[in-house]
């Protein structure tokens, strides 16, 4: 996330109290928030006078202070080392997001949207797939990139996969709202559709276009208009950020929307009022809500207004173990949940636990829970005259 926002303010040119002379100098400063001793977590500014943080040579991602941390942390680290490669990579690759090279263009489909069930059925319409893989790889941000880095130019292979990885991460979004439509049976040829993103964070909404959800368009061509309104306290200043729709959006058109604020608050003083449609469908990526008390008690307005109001409801967690924490959670507030399980559109890049690099990376939206209303219960007593 820190890396994001140091790019996109050298994108931008934005100072915000950060400013680059050169693109070796953000590239460098990226980089520094991975500079720390992967044995003993010291810093570099408690290194000793002529010491100097190395990377582990095989995956350019980690750093140690002295041969001996490095070999006493191998048993660890062996275990993620080839996959810290690719994440190394993909860290820098990530920076076409905002030098506009990546998301590339995806063709139409030649297949329905209840045919595309997983990204082995999404990835063979690309038919121009490796042509804009390569216009990339030839293009002057690539050179740039690896000009500026303190690192190698892997091969092509390696970048082809990186940035169809980072673009996986991208459309696992698009294509994880689009199947939870068909969870619930909504229609978008029957009427609009309004589909509220709860909790969208920095990340999503940074940098965000008017198109990010078009791959819809081709999921569902001739569809009565879809609207996107994301809604979040991190969400992001930008073109997104505009008044949601009180009714029927623009036909065969995604129209995006941004709310900066909590979920439960927009409804109160958004939706309640009118301003803005309700929801068909109310989608949440990691909202996270399984870490601690904390998290949980800052869902629980939203939770129990999704639960009240019978609004269909899906959430994306980025493992299992979260994925199960979260239905614990749901399931004491007697949520009527209707499946979970691994998301055939999950993120394909590998997401690195940044204070903890040794732990087994995790992928965006690669468990999903849907649920809506309350759970009905068995037995359920009527009350009596006398009670
Ligand atoms: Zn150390
Ligand atoms: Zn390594």
């Amino acid at each position: 996330m820190k890396c994001v926002i140091l790019i996109r303010a050298a994108v931008e040119g934005k100072s915000k109290g950060i400013s680059f002379h050169n693109f070796k100098e953000m590239f460098q400063k990226m980089e520094e928030t991975f500079k720390f001793c992967t044995g003993c977590s010291k810093l570099p500014e408690h290194l000793t006078e002529g010491q100097t943080l190395k990377r582990c040579a095989k995956c350019l991602n980690v750093y140690y202070c002295t041969k001996e941390c490095q070999q006493k942390d191998w048993p660890q680290h062996k275990k993620v080392c080839k996959i810290l490669r690719l994440v190394a990579i993909d860290r820098l690759v990530e920076w076409l997001m905002f030098t506009g090279n990546l998301p590339f263009p995806t063709g139409k489909w030649s297949k329905t949207a209840t045919e595309v069930k997983s990204w082995d059925d999404w990835l063979p319409m690309q038919r121009d797939l490796t042509a804009c893989l390569d216009a990339i790889l030839s293009g002057g941000n690539m050179a740039i990139l690896w000009k500026n880095v303190s690192r190698p130019r892997p091969d092509d292979t390696d970048l082809r996969q990186s940035l169809w990885r980072i673009q996986s991460e991208f459309l696992s979004r698009v294509l994880t709202v689009g199947m939870a439509m068909q969870h619930f049976g909504l229609d978008p040829y029957a009427k609009p559709l309004t589909i509220h993103l709860a909790g969208a964070s920095h990340s999503e909404t940074m940098g965000a276009r008017l198109t990010d959800y078009d791959e819809l368009n081709s999921m569902f061509p001739g569809h009565q208009g879809i609207e996107v309104v994301m809604v979040g306290p991190e969400v992001v200043d930008g073109p997104i950020v505009r008044t949601p729709l009180t009714a029927f959006g623009p036909k065969q058109k995604v129209y995006i929307s941004a709310y900066k604020g909590l979920y439960h608050q927009f409804w109160e003083d958004v939706v309640e009022k009118e301003e803005a449609a309700k929801p068909d469908l109310v989608v949440g990526f990691h909202p996270g809500f399984h870490a601690n008390q904390g998290l949980v008690e800052g869902w629980l307005p939203t939770l129990l207004l999704l639960r009240d109001y019978n609004i269909p409801s899906f959430f994306t967690m980025y493992s299992e173990m979260e994925l199960k924490y979260s239905l614990q959670i749901l399931l004491e507030l007697e949520m009527h949940i209707r499946d979970s399980g691994s998301n055939p559109f999950s993120s394909q890049k590998p997401e690195q636990v940044q204070a903890c690099p040794n732990k087994t990376p995790v992928y965006c939206n690669s468990h999903y829970v849907c649920f809506q209303g309350l759970l009905p219960r068995e037995n359920f007593e009527e009350p009596g005259p006398d009670s």
